[in-house]
């Protein structure tokens, strides 16, 4: 078996190297049987999208593993109410599944309602609620028009695909809780809706602090820090920026077919992905005296920031990073990003990324890198050690694999507590692997570590 070859002769398609015959990856396919994927399930997908909505509560109808499984999922930040950080379930046991768990589903929307009062509730399908085939739809409606809020369900059971329908599902239900609009109306407005950031460490803030310094108005997060009534007026904006395309692409695609909105992918990872961006909301708001204050902006923040960023380039210079995270523009702005600090990228992958992306991965990266698509731990170790990599960047999945390799790791993902976004999150980007890859800790582990 060659050094690149899948382990399961069914994964050959999703996998390339750069420089051979073979130059593009099959991908946005259901995983194969037998490898464990690193792929999050539907419910999680759907879960991680709509779990930053503050002020909703979140009610998983199924076991309560599920549930405790995504508790405070990725920990996103919020200016204002704390109650989506609490993780409600059904607790469906034996009988339920033998029974259903309609009534026991109703009963917990009633006793929620009673105790905190949230105008919104989302209810989210598991497993097993689509094996017994619980009607969620009835139950939400009913349970909305006992308590005149909204009760939206979420139609994520495990078995309906991957990651990425979860990613659908979520935009499905955000799209009910959407209030229609009269669009020219909502087309004068020069306010954006920010799409596909969490909020994880802040980030949101971040961009909206950049863009309030344009003069450009942001409506509402998609979906960090963001409220049910904020949400509601999404198809009052002008334009949709698009950060995190595999979660948000379908939501921005839906606004602009429903309501005219266009929309626009924007990345803030790194120096150079934030300044373009910027520059693009600027020129799509309109040009002009808001163009010159990106300008402005951008000229400053760089000239602060990247003598900061060449200190670290020097001690990084040379060395090789793998990346595997969850979407395929993530995956092309950190390609960007690891070669700002004189880093390169010798394996790339990505959960949901789409062909297009996988196409942009391939001119961006050198002769040589391997892509991949749904990788297994088994996979990307192999890859890791024969690819020489020094460091690993990817989710909590991904980090004890990093760690048992003796490799440094970057968490872009779930764990992390300070912003990676614009001009002071590539500070932090830089900082961050600079102290993982030179850690002296390697010196004391297995020989395969960096630093
Ligand atoms: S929805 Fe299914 S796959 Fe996802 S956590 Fe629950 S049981 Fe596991």
């Amino acid at each position: 078996m060659s050094e690149t070859a899948a382990a399961i002769n069914a994964r050959e398609e999703f996998i390339a190297t750069k420089g051979r015959r073979k130059n593009t990856v099959k991908c946005d396919a259901d995983s194969i049987a037998g490898c464990v994927s690193q792929r999050a399930c539907v419910y999680c997908g759907a879960r991680v999208v709509l779990n930053p909505v503050t002020d909703a509560i979140h009610l998983v109808h199924g076991p309560v593993g599920c549930a405790s499984y995504t508790w405070d999922i990725r920990g996103s930040l919020s200016s204002g109410s704390e109650l989506y950080r609490n993780s409600f379930s059904t607790d469906l046991r034996e009988q339920d599944i033998i029974f259903g768990g309609e009534k026991k589903l109703a009963r917990t929307i009633d006793e929620l309602v009673a105790k905190y009062q949230p105008k919104l509730v989302f209810v989210y399908s598991t497993c097993i609620v689509g094996v017994i085939g619980d009607d969620l739809k009835a139950i939400c409606k009913a349970a909305a028009s006992r308590h005149n809020i909204e009760v939206i369900p979420v139609e994520s059971s495990g078995f309906i695909g991957n990651k990425s329908a979860g990613y659908r599902a979520a935009c499905e239900a955000l799209l009910t809780l959407i209030d229609p609009v009269d669009r020219p109306e909502a087309a004068a407005s020069k306010t954006l809706n920010y799409m596909g950031d969490f909020n994880l460490a802040g980030e949101a803030w971040i961009i909206k602090n950049y863009l309030a310094q344009l003069g450009v108005k942001v409506n509402t997060v998609f979906t960090g820090d963001s409220t049910s009534t904020a949400l509601k007026t999404a198809a009052k904006v002008s334009l949709n920026i698009v950060q995190c395309a595999g979660s948000m692409n379908y939501l921005a695609g839906k606004l602009q077919e429903l309501y005219g909105i266009p929309y626009m992918q924007v990345s803030f990872l790194g120096v150079e992905d934030t300044s373009n961006s910027l520059r693009n909301i600027a020129d799509a708001m309109g040009g002009g005296e808001i163009r010159a204050r990106a300008e402005v902006l951008i000229r400053r923040e760089t000239d602060r920031v990247m003598p900061v960023i060449n200190k670290y380039r020097e001690k990084l210079e040379g060395k090789k990073a793998a990346v595997y995270v969850g979407g395929g523009f993530k995956a092309i702005s950190l390609i960007k990003q690891f070669r700002e600090i004189g880093i390169e990228v010798v394996m790339v992958g990505t959960q949901t990324g789409q062909r297009e992306d996988y196409e942009t991965i391939h001119e961006l990266v050198t002769d040589g890198t391997v892509i991949l698509d749904d990788a297994n731990p088994a996979e990307l170790e192999r890859f890791m050690t024969s690819q020489g990599a020094h460091l690993l960047v990817g989710g909590v999945k991904e980090r004890p694999l990093a760690y048992k390799l003796g490799l440094a790791f970057i968490d872009h993902n779930h764990d992390r507590k300070h912003p990676l976004s614009g001009y002071d999150g590539a500070i932090n980007f830089a900082k961050e692997v600079y102290s993982t890859v030179c850690s002296p800790v390697w010196r004391y582990t297995v020989p395969k570590g960096g630093g």
